[in-house]
């Protein structure tokens, strides 16, 4: 981490204490208090806790066409999971940019690799909303 790095943490995190005395919340994945999304989980959902984030692919065998390949950005559970739910229903729209560099190089590697152009397809949040898909 560089300094310029370090100080726009700070500044960050300042920025975010301010807005937390005015409109108190919690973080979406863990109800840690004052952060829409606190740093552990933010970690989780941009791939950066643990080992590197791998998408998953799963490849999907079709007759007389080449394997359908699927990818996902990671698995669907966690901070990733509550962060996308957030974002989906609950307006939670500041987490739009770690879920788009989550989700970025997933689908830059999909449309390179696809030898049809890819379909791109949300996760359904709800249990009925995935058995219709
Ligand atoms: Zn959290």
């Amino acid at each position: 981490m560089t300094s310029e790095d370090s100080a726009r943490a700070r500044w960050d995190a300042l920025r975010h204490d301010l807005l937390a005395l005015l409109w108190p919340g919690s973080c979406v994945a863990c109800g840690a208090p004052d952060r829409v999304c606190c740093a552990p989980c933010l970690a989780e959902i941009r791939g950066q806790a643990g080992a590197a984030p791998r998408p998953l692919v799963r490849r999907l065998p079709r007759p007389e066409r080449p394997a359908l390949e699927l990818r996902a950005a990671g698995r669907y559970d966690g901070a990733l999971r509550a962060g996308l739910v957030a974002y989906k229903h609950a307006g939670r729209v500041g987490l739009a940019k770690p879920l788009g560099a989550r989700l970025g190089p997933v689908l830059g590697a999909a449309i390179a690799t696809a030898p049809e152009p890819p379909l791109v397809v949300a996760v359904p949040s709800r249990p009925a909303r995935v058995r219709e898909r």
